[in-house]
């Protein structure tokens, strides 16, 4: 802690944005950096507080207070150091993690938190910028291959901590370019490409061999994958999106969420797209309150949407925590994104009741109704009526629906090696070896935990490596 009185003399403050009416025309990031007197300030704030609550709540566990005191010296190697034992893609959860770690602050009991995941932006920015983000040579090689399917950011940290380890590793993608959904579903606006293209070089610097257009049970054979390495770990995501199957479903305009956003990174990225779908003109309607809905809305307000609103089934939150929700926990509190501060009406506890199209098959309404939800003693929801006499309909040539992701995908690749799945369709594989119910294939990330965040898969990852490395150097078997 280098400065004792630093939360007492400065209070929270949060980079600036560029403007909503600016930022809206294109999809390039709109974060400021700090000023360094800015970020020196925030990292004095925080406090030695005994115990670390935020190593807890941050996912990978990072050593908080010790890079916050080494930005406050101003020793950016040091912090670099301590932030890059915890976590390899710090460029990432800088600048897209819901920070956990701020609502486990200890300073967050009676002030706001510290920003904590924006000086860890800062760090790792800096930390490229003065060059000590090099690729690491001194990697002694054990003569073990192990092949990992899917370059998400679970993949990729396992490929990289496996590397580390001295194994040679191989990562199979089907798409055109590595990085899974921070590559092609979360928006430039929020994670611009060259990040994760910067990372993806290091790397393959390092030794790691991408192979991409290369889906596994399709066009890479199971079976020779098998023979020729010696672990494999599944890292394939979370990627059956839930549907909502009600009349009107097949309408032209009514499409998942992902493929949208895919469309527009695509785009984004000059690559060649097929048939293109966007919301210019349209009044956009996003079914669904979470991070994939928010990046529809900041994606249909760059494409020139007429109006966008966005639906939640469940009632509105409360704006602070409750006695249910006391700190250190992640609080289920009203959150507004940056998209939502650029223009979008959100519905609380409404639900969508059919599709209606005009004699052409396009999509031209929405039929809705107002849900009435009677909540537990905790104040959580748990039962719903439809409000008499509210149904109605609403104008809407695009839906996005954005409700989430059941599973894995089965076919193809987990139903031809016969991997065992758990009751909600994942990948069965436990928390302690990560290890499947066949021998030489381990599972990480949203494919093994379920639709999730960056940093658990980050962190999926990291625990997947070492016990595929102890499994590997002979500590355990089946
Ligand atoms: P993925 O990132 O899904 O990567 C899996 C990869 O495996 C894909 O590239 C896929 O093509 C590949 N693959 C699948 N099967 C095969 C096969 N047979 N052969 C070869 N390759 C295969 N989290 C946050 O923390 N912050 C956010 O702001 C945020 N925003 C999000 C926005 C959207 C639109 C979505 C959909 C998710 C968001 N998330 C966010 C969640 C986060 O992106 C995921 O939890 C995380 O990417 C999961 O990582 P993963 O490596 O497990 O899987």
């Amino acid at each position: 802690m280098g400065k004792p009185t630093g939360f007492l003399e400065f209070t929270r403050e949060l980079p600036k944005k560029r403007p909503v009416e600016e930022r809206i025309h294109d999809f390039n990031e709109f974060v400021h950096l700090y000023e360094e007197e800015r970020l020196n300030q925030q990292a004095s704030r925080c406090m030695d507080c005994g115990i670390p609550f935020c190593h807890n709540g941050c996912p990978v566990g990072n050593l908080i207070p010790d890079f916050n005191d080494a930005v406050y010296r101003r020793n950016w190697k040091e912090a670099y150091e301590i932030l890059s034992a915890t976590n390899n893609f710090p460029e990432f959860t800088g600048r897209i993690c819901p920070a956990p770690c701020e609502s486990s602050c200890v300073l967050g009991i009676n002030q706001p938190a510290i920003t904590i995941e924006e000086i860890e932006k800062h760090i790792i920015e800096i930390a490229f910028q003065k060059g000590y983000v090099q690729p690491f040579k001194g990697i002694v090689r054990t003569g073990k291959k192990v092949a990992v399917v899917g370059s998400g950011p679970a993949g990729l940290a396992a490929a990289a901590q496996l590397n580390y380890a001295g194994h040679s590793v191989t990562v199979y993608e089907r798409d055109d370019e590595p990085g899974g959904l921070l590559r092609y579903g979360i928006p430039d606006f929020k994670l611009e490409k060259w990040v994760v293209e910067r990372r993806i070089k290091l790397l393959e610097e390092e030794g790691v061999i991408f192979k991409c257009n290369a889906e596994v049970g399709v066009n890479v054979n199971m079976n020779d994958l098998l023979r020729n390495n010696h672990a494999i770990v599944l890292a394939g995501g979370s990627t059956i999106p839930r549907d909502l199957k009600i009349p009107g479903r097949h309408l032209k305009g009514v499409a998942f969420a992902m493929d949208f956003l895919k469309l527009q990174n695509k785009k984004v990225s000059n690559k060649p797209i097929g048939e293109d779908f966007v919301a210019t003109g349209k009044n956009v309607v996003v079914i669904g309150g979470g991070d994939t809905g928010s990046d529809c809305v900041g994606t249909s307000n760059r494409q020139g949407a007429i109006s966008v609103t966005q639906f939640e089934l469940l009632p509105k939150p409360p704006q602070d925590r409750n006695d249910y929700m006391p700190w250190p926990t992640y609080p289920m509190v009203l959150k507004t994104t940056s998209s939502h501060e650029e223009g979008v009406d959100r519905k609380w506890a409404v639900s969508t009741k059919e599709f209606i199209g005009d004699e052409d098959g396009n999509l031209k309404a929405l039929k809705i109704v107002d849900l009435e939800w009677k909540l537990t003693e905790d104040g959580r929801p748990a039962q719903f009526v439809e409000v008499p006499g509210s149904e109605r309909e609403i104008p809407c040539e695009v839906a996005l629906l954005a409700m989430g992701f059941l599973h894995p995908q089965h076919q193809g690749l987990l139903i031809e090696l016969g991997v065992d799945l758990d009751e909600r369709g994942n990948v069965k594989a436990n928390d302690k070896h990560y290890q499947t119910n066949i021998e030489k294939i381990f599972s990480a990330g949203d494919m093994r935990r379920g639709q999730s965040l960056v940093v658990w898969a980050i962190n999926e990852g990291r625990q997947c490596a070492a016990r595929v490395d102890e499994y590997l150097s002979g500590v355990f078997s089946k």
